[in-house]
């Protein structure tokens, strides 16, 4: 088997390379191969509609079942890369195949990062990130009463969210002083603390997890890193993402947290590309600081841009970061990246359950993380484009519309 583009990874940027070199002409022979053994579907309703059960699965797929079939993709599931050659061209899968390819487009995101606890293998103790890690705890649910989820990171919470909704007791642990402590500012942390307690989880930070306990080899409870033993008889574990680069690096590519790309997603191996979570490139709306961007945006911005380059057009990444989260009835929208932000500032009353965290850098807007506040988020993208200098406490007066300080 050879393929003029090989795609490793059918999932958020994998399926939209596929799709992006199909729009922009490309007529040249796609695989496109996946571990899982279903098409490209989306993650982020994992954790939330799907989780819920207010969305089956089949709404999940990125484009029907029969599209890749109509637009010439070869999809290749159920199936491993575990080497890939460069001199050769050729990938291995698990099974033995190989399949030779003229570029190819790694794009097999992360693997969730495990707890090295004692008692972290018991039955009972989940991820999620993908299909087969939510029916799990959907088929286990009805025999559980509390669950302990660990990390307050936005996988965590929302998972706290879910379960609450489903009437299921939460412990949430989170090791730092605050939750998303990683990614948003003390305001939006307090507001979500709030809110997760006023629904009615029992949070707690700056508390670790020293050990899973069980009954005969299933979660019946978690040693907190004080020493109290709490009861749970399912753990969900959100502690981040393990970017799954390992044959890319064995074969000689640079990297470390990730793998290193260039401004047009090319690794240091000749004809292959990285895109998506797994690929860490000089972020534009971070100050050119070199990073991972986990998110839709990302990957789905970064399959254009390797899609472009593949057909000889490249132009350098540069789109604007945006993100989303739900949580009970709230939703979060974030534009631009905080990273290495000095000041917010607050435009509405996080009482009300509807305000924005604005976040400067020496005095420019880089970010703004706005909570049931759509305005805010669809006039707020330009400004953060064009890093404006806004006055703190113009910003913070909410009787001005956000597009007023668009620079004209
Ligand atoms: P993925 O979509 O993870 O796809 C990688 C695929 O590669 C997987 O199917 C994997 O099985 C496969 N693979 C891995 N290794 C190999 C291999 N060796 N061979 C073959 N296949 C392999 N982002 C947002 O912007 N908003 C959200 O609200 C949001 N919510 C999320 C909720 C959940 C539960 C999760 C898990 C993620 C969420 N994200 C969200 C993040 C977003 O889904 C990811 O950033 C995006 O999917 C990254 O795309 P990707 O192609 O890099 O990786």
């Amino acid at each position: 088997m050879r393929y003029d583009v090989v795609i490793v990874g059918a999932g958020q940027g994998g399926a939209m390379a596929a799709i992006q070199l199909r729009q922009q002409g490309f007529e040249g022979t796609i695989a496109l191969v996946g571990r899982e053994d279903e098409p490209p579907y989306e993650r982020p309703p994992l954790s939330k509609e799907y989780m819920l059960g207010d969305k089956t699965f089949d709404r999940l797929y990125i484009r029907p079942r029969e599209f890749w079939a109509d637009k010439a993709i070869e999809l290749i599931l159920s199936a491993e890369v575990t080497a890939v050659d460069p001199a050769a061209r050729e990938v291995t899968l698990r099974d033995g195949r190989s399949i030779g390819y003229g570029d190819l487009v790694w794009a097999a995101g992360g693997d969730p990062r495990r707890l090295d606890c004692p008692g972290a293998d018991l039955a009972g103790v989940h991820a999620i990130r993908d299909r087969a890690d939510i029916d799990r705890i959907l088929a286990e649910l009805p025999a559980v009463s509390r669950v302990a989820v660990v990390g307050g990171g936005y996988i965590g919470l929302e998972a706290a969210s879910a379960l609450r909704k489903l009437g299921k007791d939460v412990l949430l642990l989170e090791v730092l002083p605050r939750v998303l402590a990683r990614v948003a500012g003390e305001e939006l942390s307090a507001f979500f603390e709030a809110e997760h307690r006023g629904h009615g989880v029992d949070l707690r930070t700056g508390t670790g997890l020293s050990a899973i306990v069980g009954e005969d080899s299933k979660v019946s409870g978690v040693e907190l890193s004080d020493g109290t033993i709490e009861s749970a008889q399912m753990v969900i574990v959100g502690i981040g993402i393990v970017p799954a680069v390992g044959p890319l690096l064995a074969a000689g590519a640079a990297g470390g947290n990730g793998v290193d790309v260039d401004e047009v997603c090319r690794t240091g191996l000749d004809h292959v590309y990285a895109i998506g979570d797994c690929a860490a490139h000089a972020n534009a709306f971070a100050g050119g600081t070199i990073m991972r961007v986990e998110s839709v945006q990302n990957a789905t911005d970064q399959a254009a841009c390797v899609a472009r380059a593949i057909r000889g057009e490249p132009q350098p990444y540069h789109a604007t970061p945006w993100f989303w989260s739900n949580q009970y009835d709230l939703r979060l929208q974030t534009v631009g990246l905080n990273l290495g932000y000095d000041a917010t500032v607050l435009r509405g009353d996080p009482a009300s359950r509807s305000f924005t965290v604005a976040y400067l850098k020496a005095g420019k807007l880089v970010a703004l993380d706005c909570v049931n506040m759509v305005k805010d988020y669809a006039q707020g993208r330009k400004l953060v484009e064009a890093g404006v200098r806004v006055d703190p406490a113009e910003l913070a007066d909410t009787s001005r519309a956000l597009k007023e300080f668009v620079p004209a």
